[in-house]
């Protein structure tokens, strides 16, 4: 049988990708904000609800150019329940990460912890929206105003995810996007800055090209995140699907549910349905027996990921910092010993989402 795996890239169509190519081919233009990027960024402000949308090469570029863009230093707070990339866009600007524990629930920052983990050199909180599921956005910009700290949202896997005051990726100072070719959107790689007003794009916008304003002016030192022509056209076409590879997503969560509603020794994330994006389907096994399901599921075939273990804060180039003790982050560390990220994809068919459903129910029978 062929091999399920966590994830699998949605594809458009080859052939309706060729006219796009033949466009790139014709006018020669293949980078430094050419046609495409430009629709491309217009096209995602538009589907996402936000202002100004600056697109990057890819995310981590984005997010370590976000605390460039607004000078971030000192001491950060961030989650240890992340994607590494998270915390060493933080180590790549030399700032110190702070971590806090998450809210067993939302997994995401919990905000009852934050100011706490605040000192002096705090100027930042980087929150991450878990799996999708939004942040408590009003509590975090509370604490924010009160300590005036800057709020740069990691948004990796949020593309197109509302709550009941609109889109989340209108919250915070900046808000981050991957198009990874994992991630709900995908341009093969690729990745973008959300923000509110004209001033700071315009500076992203520079960062993101060597810090040049013009032919002759430079006004700080940039990197190269530019997205190229092919990624940004690949992007147009990729978002004429978004919304049937959303609805799709949406009906595979609704069966992996309802297979696993009465199996007792799992949990499914209960965030609320009119929030998610459905772009991972974790479910919570107590921790003995997690490994030994995800091995079963490997022996059949099925390629979770225990998304997210070990914990940011355990990697040699964290685990020094004092709030990487373990003590300071019991929800984080039970839960990344408990997770795994079942296969989700627009894809993936009724069949092999029962024959998931299945392995699961026949392993915790068999304890
Ligand atoms: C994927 C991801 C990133 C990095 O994005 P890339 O586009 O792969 O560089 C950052 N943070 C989180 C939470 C992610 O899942």
């Amino acid at each position: 049988m062929k091999p399920i795996y966590v994830t699998q890239p949605t594809l458009p169509p080859l052939a309706e990708f060729i006219p796009y190519l033949e466009k790139i081919w014709d006018n020669k233009i293949l980078t430094n904000g050419g046609a495409f990027h430009q629709q491309l960024e217009q096209a995602l402000c538009d589907y996402l609800g936000v202002k100004h949308l600056a697109l990057f090469t890819n995310g981590t570029i984005a997010l370590i150019t976000a605390l460039q863009a607004l000078r971030i230093t000192g001491e950060v707070i961030t989650t240890p329940y992340s994607f590494v990339a998270t915390a060493h866009s933080l180590l790549w600007n030399g700032i110190k990460p702070v971590f806090v524990d998450i809210d067993p629930i939302s997994l995401n920052l919990d905000p009852a912890k934050i100011e706490a983990a605040i000192t002096p050199q705090t100027t930042a909180i980087m929150p991450v929206h878990c799996y999708g599921y939004p942040c408590d956005v009003a509590r975090i910009q509370e604490i924010a105003d009160n300590y005036n700290l800057k709020v740069i949202y990691d948004a990796a896997h949020a593309f197109g995810v509302h709550d009941k005051n609109g889109g989340i990726l209108n919250h915070g100072d900046l808000s981050v996007l991957s198009f990874h070719a994992t991630k709900v959107f995908n341009t093969f790689e690729g990745g973008a800055i959300i923000c509110p007003d004209e001033k700071t794009k315009r500076r992203i916008d520079h960062l993101k090209n060597f810090g040049f304003v013009d032919e002759v002016t430079v006004v700080a030192a940039g990197i190269n995140g530019k997205m190229s022509e092919i990624n940004a056209a690949f992007g147009l076409l990729q978002l004429k699907g978004i919304d049937e590879a959303l609805a799709k997503r949406k009906i595979i969560d609704a069966r992996y549910r309802d297979g696993l509603k009465n199996v007792t020794g799992i949990r499914c994330a209960n965030v609320g349905e009119h929030v998610a994006n459905y772009a991972y389907f974790p479910i919570f096994v107590n921790s003995p027996n997690r490994d030994a399901l995800y091995e079963k599921l490997k022996e059949n075939g099925i390629f979770g990921r225990r998304y997210f273990y070990p914990l940011i804060s355990d990697f040699p180039m964290y685990r020094s910092l004092p709030s990487a003790a373990q003590s300071n982050l019991p929800v984080a560390r039970q839960i990344s010993h408990e997770v795994i990220c079942l296969p989700m994809y627009p894809n993936l068919e009724n069949e092999q989402v029962d024959f998931i459903v299945s392995l699961i129910t026949e392993f915790l029978e068999d304890l």
